[in-house]
């Protein structure tokens, strides 16, 4: 465009930005929280169990006990990570719970006894795939492990700097992944990737610990959506179970907050840490655990219900691609990725102008996830990505909040092809 043409193309945007600012919005694209309707799908869970408490085995769910979940639960939860029903602990609601004693454990406690405590070494880090989930990233923050960002393109983390690193830093303790539909690229780590993760547990020293965060495993959005190479597999052929910790939840499968988290890695491994789940709990939620199996009861059982979901979020995912391709598509003003499942739309601004964007969408109460929130220490040194998140909003509101959106990648665009 000519100068001209930018300055009238500019003023025209202001004055669109304007007239949106005089709506008064009050969207929010900010967190992956699943819709009310997405949650009323498991209403069922209230009541299913008609006064029956008693599990499989004739244990009464309603009473202490069973540090390591039920065996039904372990049957069904297993089938989600691709693991034998024998190398799984169920949990309570949360699997960031789960993650977070992980990796407390191994830091003060020691996953293979006092010495191989990482906390008895100055310095403890963890590679960080970006762009990724803030809250992984804060629970390093809070325990004091540096981490160290790693590129990732759409296989999942660039494995030849994964290992390069691994093999150079003994310091480096563990990496974050999200092997499906991550958090917030959407990506699918492809197979090569995966067998190249389990074979990290033979490059790092044996306190090394990849955190497999399969936290959309079964949300599949698109029927074509890609498959994910078995993990487990992989650390058996290459001897490395112990290295990998895997986890999932059904926080976005029945309710999110009262849902039921579950974690797999190697016997050893579980074992000493159900000993170390001993001391804060005298057992999980044994009967929130039936609820679940009632409900779901098998593979097939959990795919259907997903299916409900991807029915409520496909449209919402469809109207923030669509407003994106038509609005900035072969523009230069953005790049992203159509995920066929999870809850993310991730969006590159142009370098420089993530942070712009955001602020412009917050004046005109479009609440958006902060910029910076994808990379440790809140640092995008592009600072160009933003995190859509489409599942919470009405559609008439995921619509409205795109809209909005693109209107603000075009106006900070301009105003930094001016400067
Ligand atoms: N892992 C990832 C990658 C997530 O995106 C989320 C939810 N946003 C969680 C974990 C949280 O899981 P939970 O509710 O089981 O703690």
């Amino acid at each position: 465009m000519s100068a001209a043409e930018l300055n009238s193309e500019f003023e025209a945007l202001q004055s669109q930005y304007q007239a949106l600012a005089e709506r008064n919005l009050a969207l929010d694209l900010t967190r992956g929280k699943p819709g009310t309707e997405q949650v009323a799908l498991s209403d069922a869970l209230d009541g299913i169990l008609e006064g029956d408490y008693t599990a499989a085995n004739g244990t009464d769910v309603r009473n202490y006990g069973g540090i390591d979940g039920l065996a039904e639960a372990k049957a069904l939860f297993s089938t989600v990570l691709g693991t034998p029903d024998n190398e799984i602990v169920i949990g309570g609601n949360s699997s960031l719970t789960l993650m977070y004693t992980v990796v407390d454990f191994a830091l003060s406690v020691g996953l293979r006894g006092p010495e191989s405590a990482w906390g008895n070494s100055d310095e403890v880090k963890f590679l960080c795939p970006v762009p990724g989930y803030d809250r992984h990233f804060a629970i390093c923050e809070h325990l004091g492990i540096e981490m160290i960002p790693v590129p990732m393109d759409e296989n999942g983390p660039l494995m030849d700097e994964v290992e390069k690193r691994v093999s150079a830093d003994p310091a480096i303790k563990g990496i974050w992944c999200v092997p499906r539909f991550s958090n917030p690229t959407g990506c699918v780590y492809s197979d090569d990737t995966i067998e190249r993760l389990a074979k990290l547990g033979n490059i790092a020293g044996d306190d090394f610990i990849v955190m497999y965060d399969n936290a959309y495993a079964v949300h599949t959005i698109n029927a074509a959506a890609p498959a994910l190479a078995n993990l487990r597999e992989y650390c058996v052929k290459h001897g490395t179970e112990s290295s990998v910790f895997q986890f999932g939840s059904t926080s976005k499968v029945t309710f999110a907050g009262a849902g039921v988290a579950f974690m797999s890695s190697s016997a050893a491994n579980l074992s000493a840490f159900k000993e170390h789940l001993g001391f804060q709990s005298i057992g999980p939620d044994k009967v929130n655990q039936l609820r679940h199996v009632k409900l779901l009861q098998s593979a097939a059982g959990i795919a259907a219900h997903m299916e409900k979901h991807a029915e409520l979020l496909r449209p919402r995912f469809a109207a923030v691609l669509a407003t994106l391709e038509s609005e900035l598509g072969g523009t230069g003003m953005g790049e992203w990725l159509s995920p066929e499942g999870g809850y993310f739309i991730s969006f590159n601004t142009r370098p420089g102008l993530a942070r712009e964007v955001v602020k412009l969408a917050a004046d005109i109460g479009v609440a958006l996830t902060p910029a910076g929130a994808t990379y440790p220490y809140g640092n995008d040194p592009e600072d160009s990505n933003i995190r859509l998140a489409p599942s919470y909003p009405s559609l008439e509101d995921v619509q409205a909040t795109a809209e909005a959106f693109v209107l603000c990648v075009k106006l900070a665009s301009i105003r930094q092809a001016l400067r």
